[in-house]
């Protein structure tokens, strides 16, 4: 397993690399909030830890726990707790950075047709 990988966006946010609005933050998880959002609550909650995806992820159980207690603090926070979690896992997906990260989504959807 890789901590970070070269050319990665996620890993250059969290080295503070590109400058992201960051709204949580623990030892192993950072969330912030998406460049495009599609709803008005519209969060990425991304391990610190360089994985690629949601299922290469659920090799190490307290970092995939440690996203999803995040997401729930954030959801909190912003949401009164209540929100969709999504991973789209694989290009065919509509996953476009390789970088595991679960969008929390709540609120109203930004447009007409949009999924939230
Ligand atoms: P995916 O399509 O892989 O499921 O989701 C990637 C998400 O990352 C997209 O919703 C996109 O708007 C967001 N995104 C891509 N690059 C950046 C960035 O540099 N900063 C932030 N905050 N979000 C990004
Ligand atoms: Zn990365």
């Amino acid at each position: 397993m890789t901590t970070t990988a070269p050319d990665c966006v996620f890993c250059q946010i969290v080295a503070g690399e590109i400058p992201s609005t960051k709204v949580y933050e623990d030892a192993d998880v950072v969330c912030f909030k998406d460049l495009e959002p599609k709803a008005s609550v519209h969060v990425l909650a991304v391990p610190k830890e360089h994985y690629a995806n949601i299922v290469e992820l659920s090799a190490n159980k307290d970092l995939l726990a440690a996203v999803v207690k995040a997401a729930g603090a954030v959801a909190k926070e912003h949401a009164r707790g209540e929100f969709r979690f999504l991973f789209n896992t694989g290009e065919s997906a509509g996953q476009s950075v390789f970088h595991v990260h679960g969008h929390i989504l709540a609120g109203k959807a930004q447009s007409e047709g949009d999924l939230f």
